[in-house]
């Protein structure tokens, strides 16, 4: 295979990878990397850079009509983020800092996933993809993720309603 699936100036060698969906899925599982290079014969080194990749690989999916696919890498992502949250509630009760701390970073993580996949989407630039019916459900599903932090909620709507600029 020619292309590379993104463009950094190194090649990711989990972008390559013949199994990468299985480890896209296993990431945003929030499976620990060392378990995932062990299953896929990879370095943990490997696929901490590749985490970079994700948001990009899902708007990619998203542009070659892998709506499904793209939607389903968000439903995981919004799922860990309920699973996030909802432990912070649990140890925010009992008073366990050190696992609400955790949660929090968990928490934060996927908005910064969230928050890169609206940066991509920005910068594609394309029309199309603002007006399509599957962006308008991409973009109810990120939106909804964010729904426990109106002040994320709001910039992401912002950076995703900015003006189209007429060419
Ligand atoms: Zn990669």
């Amino acid at each position: 295979m020619g292309a590379t699936a993104c463009d950094v100036p190194r090649v990711c060698t989990i972008c390559t990878h013949e199994k990468r969906a299985e480890i896209d899925r296993a990431l945003l599982a929030g499976e620990p990397l060392r378990n995932i290079a062990q299953r896929y014969g990879t370095s943990a080194t490997a696929l901490h850079r590749h985490k970079e990749h994700l948001p990009r690989l899902i708007v990619k999916a998203h542009e070659a009509q892998e709506v499904a696919q793209a939607d389903n890498l968000l439903e995981q992502v919004r799922s860990l983020q309920t699973r996030a949250l909802s432990i912070l509630d649990r140890a925010d009760a009992t008073g366990d800092l050190r696992t609400a701390l955790s949660a929090i970073r968990e928490a934060r993580g996927n908005l910064e996933l969230l928050g890169k996949l609206a940066g991509e989407l920005q910068q594609e630039g394309t029309i199309n993809i603002t007006v399509s019916p599957e962006w308008a459900a991409l973009r109810a599903v990120i939106l909804q993720a964010l729904n426990p932090y109106p002040d994320a909620a709001q910039a992401v709507t912002r950076a995703l309603s900015a003006p189209e600029r007429a060419s």
